[in-house]
């Protein structure tokens, strides 16, 4: 006799069928699966996918699909409308998703659950996306950490211990038929046509593209990764920051790989790990300071006298303010849809220190234009550029970009990558090209290193009189 009620798995950042704890549950429920995904612009408000995540997802979208033989159903609008209606037209027996922690996806799943639990419809979600839970890591007087290295040492890899990271997958059997939902095309965007580009010359978004980077990164990356990650020059970073965010790949099984199957030296698996448990911290100061994406984590930085400024703002975005290695990182952003960890936080630093513009516009041209882009660590990591964040780097520390690049990118390899109009520029001038004989149509420096500084460190005297500053 056929089956019915079908288990639905909802599938959100975990696009993937490799230990998805979520898509094991229905699976083990016994019941035919109906592998679902909607796009909810209209809960996400201000935090709707930018250019570049939009371009990334229907490309994991499509590779999903295909490893769900065709069967996986899209829908469009306010998933607390969507899933309790599909889940009572299909007569499911369970809806089953993997949790994510953006406080109004938070917010809205709650709201599911507990109207799907009026409906008798079983809902149950799984920690599909983190190593641990947000609220599981917590000091021994039971508050959240604000400081990371403690979070990482006493938190995170004594925890570690007592947890089975085992990669589990469960075998997919049968699919229920009914008709709803649509093909991807119901998600209706059509992605950039740069972006999709760039895609295709760097990336391979989906499951078996995650792996390949994983094992590229396991052959080639991860020896010498504590200083080589410095060097943007260099290919020694993972590049797994999309994979992640959109759950491609398994974090527990990316720790259990490197932690427990590499031969690289322990300094850099260790270092590897701790930026792992970056990615954690951010997700726990998001989940207790629900606010961070918009409010300084210190609220002495709320008397900042930021400068508004959108032609200067123009200028960074494109990569034209004429410091190379600042340049050379914007422009990586809009060719790739990715920028170097080491020239993110350079040109974070002009950006609110130099430039004295508001941390925000960098967040948010980020957030279009990056295919990692996360909430919890992009908002994160720009209060700690900017110095206003939980552990952040001081708002009085300014790198100045021509001694970052003469340091990170010592042969300019990276600044002429990026920028071909500096191709022939000799070494010893590739950090101050003004300096140069040879003629190029390069953008001079749009401001003065040393007064933008002497401005930054004065406008920082603002924050001093607040009862937080110390
Ligand atoms: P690897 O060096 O190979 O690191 C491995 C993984 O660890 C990364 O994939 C990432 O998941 C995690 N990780 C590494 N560094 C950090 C960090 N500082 N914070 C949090 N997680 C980290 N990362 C994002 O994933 N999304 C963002 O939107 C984002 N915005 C950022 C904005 C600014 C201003 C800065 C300074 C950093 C930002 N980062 C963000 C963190 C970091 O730059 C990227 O995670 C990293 O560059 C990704 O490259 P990778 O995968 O090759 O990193």
């Amino acid at each position: 006799m056929k089956k019915t009620n079908p288990a639905i798995i909802w599938f959100r950042q975990d696009l993937r069928i490799n230990d998805n704890q979520a898509l094991n549950a229905a699976i083990k429920s016994g019941m035919p699966i109906l592998p679902v995904y909607v796009l909810d612009d209209e809960n996400a408000g201000e935090w709707q996918l930018g250019m570049a995540s939009r371009c990334w997802l229907i490309q994991s979208l499509s590779s999903l699909n295909k490893s769900l033989g065709g069967q996986l159903r899209f829908f469009k609008g306010p998933a607390d409308q969507i899933i309790p209606q599909l889940a009572n037209e299909v007569n499911a027996s369970g809806v089953y998703w993997g949790r994510c922690y953006e406080p109004w996806r938070i917010h809205r799943d709650t709201c599911i659950k507990t109207t799907l639990h009026k409906d008798n419809i079983r809902a149950k979600s799984f920690n599909n996306a983190l190593l641990f839970e947000p609220n599981t890591i917590l000091k021994s007087d039971g508050t959240p950490y604000k400081v990371f290295t403690p979070f990482f040492r006493k938190g995170c890899l004594q925890t570690i211990q007592q947890t089975d990271l085992t990669v589990k997958s469960e075998t997919l059997r049968e699919f229920d038929q009914s008709r709803v939902g649509g093909g991807i095309n119901a998600l209706n965007f059509s992605p950039d046509s740069n972006l999709k580009a760039a895609v295709q010359n760097k990336w391979q978004p989906g499951e078996l593209g995650a792996l390949n980077r994983f094992n590229r990164f396991l052959e080639n990356g991860i020896q010498g990764y504590k200083e080589g990650r410095n060097f943007p020059g260099t290919d020694h970073v993972s590049g797994l920051s999309p994979h992640l965010h959109f759950g491609e790949i398994s974090i527990r099984q990316v720790w259990h790989t490197i932690k427990n199957e590499t031969e690289a030296d322990p300094e850099d698996i260790e270092h590897f790990l701790s930026e792992l448990c970056w990615r954690e911290f951010s997700y726990n100061l998001l989940y207790h300071r629900p606010e961070m994406p918009r409010n300084n984590l210190q609220e002495k930085f709320d008397k900042f006298p930021w400068r508004d400024n959108r032609k200067d703002l123009n200028k960074w975005r494109l990569g034209e303010t004429g410091y190379p290695i600042v340049d050379a990182g914007m422009r990586e952003l809009r060719q790739t849809g990715y920028m170097h960890n080491r020239v993110r936080m350079i040109v974070g630093s002009f950006l609110v220190k130099n430039m004295l513009l508001h941390w925000h516009n960098g967040e948010d041209w980020f957030w279009d234009r990056l295919f990692d882009a996360d909430l919890a660590s992009n908002s994160a990591s720009w209060q700690w550029v900017a110095g206003c964040g939980a552990d952040s780097m001081p708002y009085f520390r300014i790198f100045n970009p021509i001694t970052q690049g003469r340091k990170f990118d010592p042969e300019g390899i990276y600044i002429r990558r990026h920028i071909p109009e500096l191709a022939k520029i000799p070494t010893e001038h590739i950090h101050m090209p003004w300096e140069a004989e040879t003629k190029t149509n390069y953008p001079t420096p749009i401001l003065d290193l040393a007064s933008t500084r002497k401005r930054a460190l004065k406008a920082l005297e603002a924050t001093r009189n607040h009862p937080d500053s110390s």
